[in-house]
């Protein structure tokens, strides 16, 4: 009897032992999957129609990451303001400078968020941040990033790393109000920013 009972706990411990591993193995595959989404592809960006929605967060954090290239114009009036001494310039190329922990000179904190004091003037590459925009297949994916916009066909990327994107399929305002406008703005056919900033505090990242 006792031998019995032994063998059938030990077939329940075998199998508790089963179910466990299975369980344990889905949560790393899982755990593995979003690091390596957000982390190990951090700078590879991704097709825009991979991503559900998206929406800055105000973290700062790609004001932390990232050499801000200035257009010959928004270095004409950054310095036109803030004086030569917030640029920096890399052979024939401007850039804003960096604090020596890494942050843009002009991020800033309130409160709980963190805001650019360029908010006026803020260039380009800012406001297209997490999405690059190509009139060619840049990254591969060409299929999932074209996107026809009027007559003309775009490939969109987001770099992955930002924390206010949801990952899924397109929800319609993303698809056709938020992915135009960095269209537009890539293009130089619009300034304002209405869908590709943060909701709450438009003009900051
Ligand atoms: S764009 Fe992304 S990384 Fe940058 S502040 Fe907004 S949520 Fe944060
Ligand atoms: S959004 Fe503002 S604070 Fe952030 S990198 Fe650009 S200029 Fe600097």
């Amino acid at each position: 009897m006792w031998v019995e009972w032994i063998q059938s706990a030990n077939l329940i411990f075998l199998l508790f032992g089963i179910i466990f591993l299975f369980a344990a193995s889905f949560v790393i595959c899982m755990i593995f999957k979003a690091l390596k989404r957000r982390w190990m592809f951090r700078w590879f960006p991704l097709p825009w129609s991979r991503v559900k929605s998206w929406e800055c967060l105000a973290c700062g954090e790609c004001c932390k990451e990232f050499d801000i290239l200035l257009g010959p114009d928004e270095h004409a009036n950054i310095v036109k303001i803030y004086g030569e001494d917030v640029t920096r310039r890399v052979v024939n190329k401007f850039y804003l400078k960096r604090r020596s922990n890494g942050t843009c000179l002009f991020l800033y904190k309130h409160n709980r968020i963190w805001l650019c004091k360029l908010q006026h003037m803020k260039p380009r590459a800012c406001k297209l941040y997490p999405f690059e925009v190509y009139h060619s297949p840049k990254f591969g994916n060409s299929t999932e990033a074209i996107y026809r916009y009027g007559d003309k066909e775009f490939f969109v990327y987001v770099y992955p790393m930002c924390m206010g994107l949801r990952w899924g399929k397109p929800t319609p305002e993303y698809a056709q109000k938020t992915i135009p406008e960095f269209i537009e703005i890539a293009e130089g056919l619009q300034q304002e920013q209405k869908y590709s900033t943060a909701k709450l505090f438009s003009h900051t990242q």
